[in-house]
């Protein structure tokens, strides 16, 4: 067991040198790489590329999709006209741990300033019934060696996530200058005072020396656009805003209730089976479905926690971030490989993985129509892959219906439910399991730098930044999560790091007699370069059918999307430009 604990994730853990048990010909592969391309461009021809079949205004008649079904538990309070010397947007994992790393370095004047009514970000906002996170708990709970917390499980659920992220919370003593139910409106450089101005929608005027937008990759949601949203006369909400009061703490409310749920992402994939269990009826109406593979929870063994000594995440992070030994038999087979070989073999192996995906569905789905729907017909990695043990068989419920648009999605709804092919399908409550914009800095406000610019303005020439962190012309401004940095599945190991990078710059300015940094032009057009050779090198994104991990299949420029060198090349660059501050940035004193 305790070995079983110790080991890290890995979803991509096919050996594709090897050639192992006797493969089929090449030709199945080159054919279902066929069904894949034509399933694309299915679902590319019933929408144009881009997300522009999304939309995140939820206002006007939108507006209830965005409201905050927990906020009553802000309270009221005066407006603010004060001064921090850090502040942060947001109040999930990105503010958590670098707050906990300045902490440690001494800082004390450290305000979160956050929408939802408590911190947790993403673990705030969803609390749909089933939530959890699939990155293993031991590796997605940050400060775990300083907190000296263990996850009860192997994969930690939603509700235990949040109370953790209030508790390093209460432990670093965020919640003193803190300020809830607040939503940033402006955030403007101040070139006198060489300060931050930041408003909020709450009256507040805060002046900062160091603002930090952590705000979250995936915070905003969004709906699809489909005609007649706003006639639907039943009840309706966002998985990210689950109304409790409606369907009941347990979901007992929806026993008598005919539900519909639109979208089949990593939301929906949780929530699809509490819903199954507890609704009179449930509609599933899928656009493209999600792969869904074995889920291996388990708790949490005492006696392997026991075991555990201080400074035991940070070593399983090292390793992660090393990566599998690689055997030297192994090494000399992938470089005696020409790259074309490589891609093939990588490509055949995760088509076997997809394949055996499409097998359990055969096996557990009983009925053979739904079966063939519910099978994803793309390479692994394109969407966001799910786990989980109960989504399949949720669908040989007498009372679950799949409703499969085949790449087409609702695009109609009338006042009793959505309609598809001419079937109208009659729901008492419609849920939209939509996702999120994905972010671009500002998603919620204006951040208005050096010289008026503001930083959409500056990003819409293509987005520029040292890092994904720093951007040039927006002084003692840091980011954290967003385009130009390193992507890892497990989100709060970028963040970690990006953490530690902004506390030991805040900490370099505060040491030195600085008063602010900002990243030279050449260093910031260093870094675009090095996203843009690390860009491109595959067809991926535009083989893969359309989500947000491919900008929805529209063709974007190389700059404008994650680095894709590795975490230990991110983490590199990380170092050398800390080594060698005052070659990357330029600093002014007072
Ligand atoms: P997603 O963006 O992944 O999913 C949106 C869904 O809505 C897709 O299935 C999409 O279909 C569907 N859709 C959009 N328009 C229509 C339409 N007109 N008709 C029918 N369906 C439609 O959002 P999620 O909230 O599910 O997940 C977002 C991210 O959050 C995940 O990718 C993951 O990173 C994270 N997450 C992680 C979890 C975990 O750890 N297990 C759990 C939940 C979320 P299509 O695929 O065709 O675009």
């Amino acid at each position: 067991m305790a070995d079983k604990q110790q080991k890290p994730q890995d979803i991509f853990n096919f050996d594709y040198t090897k050639d192992g048990r006797e493969r089929p010909p090449q030709d199945y592969y080159e054919q279902i790489k066929e069904k894949f391309a034509s399933e694309r461009d299915l679902r590319l021809g019933y929408r144009p590329p881009g997300t522009d079949n999304y939309t995140s205004d939820l206002t006007g008649d939108l507006a209830k999709y965005a409201v905050d079904p927990y906020g009553h538990e802000v309270e009221d309070r005066d407006s603010l006209n004060d001064q921090v010397e850090v502040l942060f947007i947001g109040g999930g994992f990105s503010a958590l741990l670098t707050s906990a790393r300045l902490r440690e370095k001494g800082v004390e004047s450290i305000r979160i300033v956050e929408r939802g009514a408590d911190v947790g970000g993403t673990w705030y906002w969803n609390r749909y019934p089933g939530v959890a996170c699939d990155v293993v708990a031991y590796d997605y709970l940050p400060l775990l060696d300083e907190t000296g917390y263990v996850p009860t499980r192997h994969y930690a659920g939603g509700q235990e996530i949040y109370e953790y992220c209030k508790m390093i919370a209460e432990r670093f003593n965020l919640y003193d200058l803190a300020v809830f139910g607040t939503t940033v409106t402006s955030t403007m450089w101040d070139a006198e005072a060489e300060l931050w101005t930041v408003e909020t929608d709450q009256g507040d005027t805060i002046k900062a020396r160091f603002v930090v937008c952590a705000n979250g990759t995936l915070s905003k949601p969004r709906l699809a656009k489909i005609d007649g949203v706003e006639n639907f006369g039943g009840y309706s909400f966002h998985t990210s805003r689950w109304d409790y009061e409606y369907t009941g703490a347990q979901l007992e409310n929806l026993k008598d209730k005919r539900v519909g749920i639109i979208g089949t992402g990593a939301s929906a994939v949780q929530a699809i089976p509490e819903l199954g269990k507890a609704a009179k009826e449930l509609y599933v109406f899928q656009r493209t479905p999600s792969s869904i593979d074995v889920r291996d929870d388990w708790e949490t063994d005492p006696e392997w926690a026991a075991t555990l000594e201080p400074g035991w995440q940070a070593a399983r992070r090292a390793r992660a971030i090393e990566g599998p030994e690689v055997p030297d038999a192994v090494r000399a087979r992938r470089q005696a490989m020409s790259r074309e070989e490589k891609v093939r073999r990588q490509e055949n192996a995760n088509i076997d993985a997809m394949m055996r995906i499409h097998n359990r569905i055969d096996e557990v789905v009983e009925d053979p129509a739904t079966a063939e729907s519910l099978k994803p017909w793309y390479m692994l990695m394109c969407k966001r892959p799910c786990f989980h043990n109960e989504y399949l068989p949720t669908f040989n419920r007498p009372n679950v219906t799949l409703v499969d648009t085949e790449g087409q999605g609702i695009t109609q709804i009338n006042e009793s439910g959505p309609e598809f092919d001419g079937v109208q399908y009659e729901v008492d409550v419609l849920i939209y399991a939509t996702g999120f914009e994905v972010q671009q800095t500002g998603i919620y406000n204006q951040i208005i730098g050096e010289g008026g610019l503001d930083l959409n303005a500056k990003y819409s020439n293509g987005i520029r930044t040292l890092l994904g962190i720093h951007s040039q012309g927006y002084p003692n401004l840091f980011i954290m999560g967003g385009y130009q940095a390193f992507f890892a599945f497990n989100l709060t190991d970028v963040l970690n790091s990006q953490g530690e990078h902004i506390a030991e710059c805040i900490d370099f300015v505060r040491q030195n007699g600085i008063h602010s940094l900002d990243c030279t032009h050449e260093a910031e057009e260093q870094w675009v370069q090095e996203v843009i050779n690390h860009r491109g090198k595959t067809n991926r994104n535009r083989d893969c059918t359309p989500g947000y991990y491919n900008f929805e299949g529209a063709d974007n420029r190389r700059q404008d999307g994650n680095y894709n060198g590795t975490m230990k090349q991110y983490l590199g660059h990380m170092s050398e430009i800390r080594e060698n501050m005052a070659e990357h940035f330029v600093f002014t004193h007072r």
